[in-house]
């Protein structure tokens, strides 16, 4: 009996000293950010990420990261997730069918991260290096039963009240290119925008500021993109970190996912460096704030992208593709700032939101 005992105790004793050792990590209150940059890098899996390793001649901003966790991406109707429902699940927390922008099983619309937050002063912004009605961007701002809905997608633009918009896409709000004729440029600027579409300004402005600068996607970094994407980046942070009670900006970079569709090795690569630099620009502008958390992922993975040896060479890597669609591997995702203790883990993609407006909330 007296043994039964001390063994009770010992126990007590040994809980009593664990839950002392491990008690002030669990219950110290993770500090809140006030602003969130989301980079999606549209296809970007593992090996995409992996490549960044391999073929930068300095080591990638992805190194600098500290939590990293995996998204199960599939969708709600399939095992193989596309752009549009993963990024409804992104921007709305809700698992829905391939094609879908920012609506559920039942085609009803679901509210954005970025409906939510306006009405709580946050500032927000979205850029892509695709048009801004292509699925990605488009599921934090429209609702639409299909993806290729464009014409109706950019209708939600001008009304949207986004702070910063930037990307591709004037010929979706070009009145002579619209079936309906109506004029999204005249509707951006009796909305308060101010709309840019020949090169990107120098300064931002007080004004919203909508910037597109191609008809559909910009030009691949093959073509001469050329520092877009980390230059139009700092000029949002700039323009955003104003607001003091926080911001949100969407970052995508869209044709890491074309080129895996292409099974363009050289196209994925260039365009995958081009994200890993916007990453070092946001990661740069988190380190000196000290109130943003910078969160990386990517959608879906796009052309089962793999990184094998060159036939008997293990010192030589041949980018290699097993298919020209996406595939159901998990994605990574990365997460640097105040926080970012949440993001790690395993976890499906819906998941993503509810951190985020946990965040803001
Ligand atoms: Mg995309
Ligand atoms: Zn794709």
């Amino acid at each position: 009996m007296k043994n039964i005992v001390k063994i009770v105790l010992g126990i007590l004793v040994i809980s009593a000293v664990g839950y002392r050792l491990s008690s002030p990590i669990n219950k110290q209150k993770i500090k809140k950010p006030k602003n969130i940059i989301l980079l999606i890098g549209d296809g970007m899996g593992l090996s995409e990420v992996s490549a960044s390793y391999f073929f930068k001649d300095s080591v990638p901003n992805f190194d600098r990261f500290t939590t990293i966790g995996l998204i199960k991406t599939s969708a709600a109707d399939a095992l193989v997730c596309d752009s549009a429902a993963s990024a409804t699940a992104y921007a709305s927390g809700v698992a829905t069918y391939n094609g879908a922008i920012g609506v559920d099983m039942q085609k009803k619309p679901v509210p954005t991260i970025i409906e939510k937050i306006i009405p709580m002063n946050i500032s927000t912004g979205i850029i892509s290096t695709s048009s801004i009605m292509h699925a990605t961007p488009a599921c934090f701002y429209a609702h639409a039963a299909s993806r290729s809905s464009y014409q109706d997608i950019a209708a939600f633009l001008p009304i949207s009240k986004i702070d910063f918009i930037a990307g591709g896409g004037t010929e979706f709000l070009d009145k002579n290119k619209r079936e309906d004729t109506r004029d999204l440029f005249k509707e951006f600027e009796d909305n308060g925008y101010e709309v840019e579409t020949n090169s990107l300004p120098n300064t931002t402005t007080d004004k919203k500021q909508a910037i597109f600068l191609a008809e559909d996607g910009m030009d691949k970094i093959l073509e001469g993109r050329g520092d877009f994407l980390p230059n139009v980046t700092k000029m949002a942070l700039d323009k955003l970190s104003k607001n003091k009670d926080g911001f949100f900006l969407m970052v995508e970079g869209a044709q890491i996912d074309w080129a895996g569709h292409d099974n363009d090795a050289n196209y994925l690569i260039t365009e995958l460096l081009d994200f890993d630099k916007t990453i070092g620009v946001a990661l740069d502008f988190a380190t000196n704030n000290g109130e943003t958390l910078v969160i990386v992922t990517a959608d879906h993975e796009t052309g089962g992208f793999t990184l094998s040896k060159d036939n008997g060479d293990y010192n030589k890597i041949k980018p290699t593709f097993s298919t020209t669609g996406h595939s159901a591997t998990m994605v990574p995702i990365f997460a640097k700032g105040p926080g970012e203790e949440n993001f790690g883990g395993l976890y499906k993609n819906t998941a993503v939101f509810k951190k985020m407006m946990d965040i803001f909330n």
